[in-house]
């Protein structure tokens, strides 16, 4: 059974948080949300936060020197294992990672755009999020995830730590086949 840390990857709405909190409740992990901590540090009244909540609010990235910085912080004081959830997203943030934590599971849940839309629009009905309200954000937040994203996907199968399922999935059929991933990962 694999017990190390974990990265998990999605586009936007593509649920990461669902899993993570069902991998916290079963397993005990520890779970880093890059976009929980953002949206934290965006409510502080600081310059940072609003620069933070630009760029978020459009679907916009932030830039990677500020969230490793943010997510460093957050490892460093997290006990292990932990879910990476929402980071790393570009390159960049990989090889960051890479200097300073211990992965050797990345979980990729790919979910079609139109899924994608059609979560994001509802989660938008409840969330409160601003970038969840209008299609032509999410559909930016998309094509992020595909300029920025992409190439993480291929870094990590080159690494041979990556492991692809499908998220159009239900919520415990996706469940069930990460606790096979689990099982058989070394
Ligand atoms: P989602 O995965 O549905 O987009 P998140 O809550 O994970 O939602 O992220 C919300 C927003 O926070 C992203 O659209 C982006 O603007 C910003 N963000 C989150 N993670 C990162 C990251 N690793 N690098 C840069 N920006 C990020």
């Amino acid at each position: 059974m694999y017990k190390g840390n974990i990265i998990l990857i999605s586009p936007p709405g593509g649920g990461k948080g669902t899993l993570s909190n069902q991998l916290k409740e079963k397993y005990g992990y520890t779970l880093i949300a890059a976009g929980d901590l953002l949206r934290a540090e965006k409510k502080s009244e600081s310059e940072i936060g609003q620069k933070i909540k630009n760029l978020i609010g459009k679907g916009n990235l932030v830039p990677d020197e500020l969230i490793n910085q943010i997510i460093q912080r957050e490892i460093y004081k997290s006990p292990e294992p932990y879910i990476l959830d929402g980071f790393p997203r570009t390159l960049g943030q990989g090889e960051f990672l890479d200097t300073i934590a211990d992965v050797n599971l990345v979980i990729y849940l790919e979910v079609s755009d139109e899924t994608i839309q059609k979560r994001i629009l509802n989660r938008g009905k409840t969330s409160g999020r601003e970038d969840d309200q209008s299609v032509e954000i999410i559909k930016r937040r998309i094509l992020q995830f595909k300029l920025d994203t992409f190439p993480l996907i291929e870094f990590y199968k080159k690494k041979k730590i990556l492991a692809y399922l499908n998220g159009e999935e239900s919520i415990k059929e996706v469940f069930s086949q990460v606790e096979n991933i689990l099982r058989i990962w070394s």
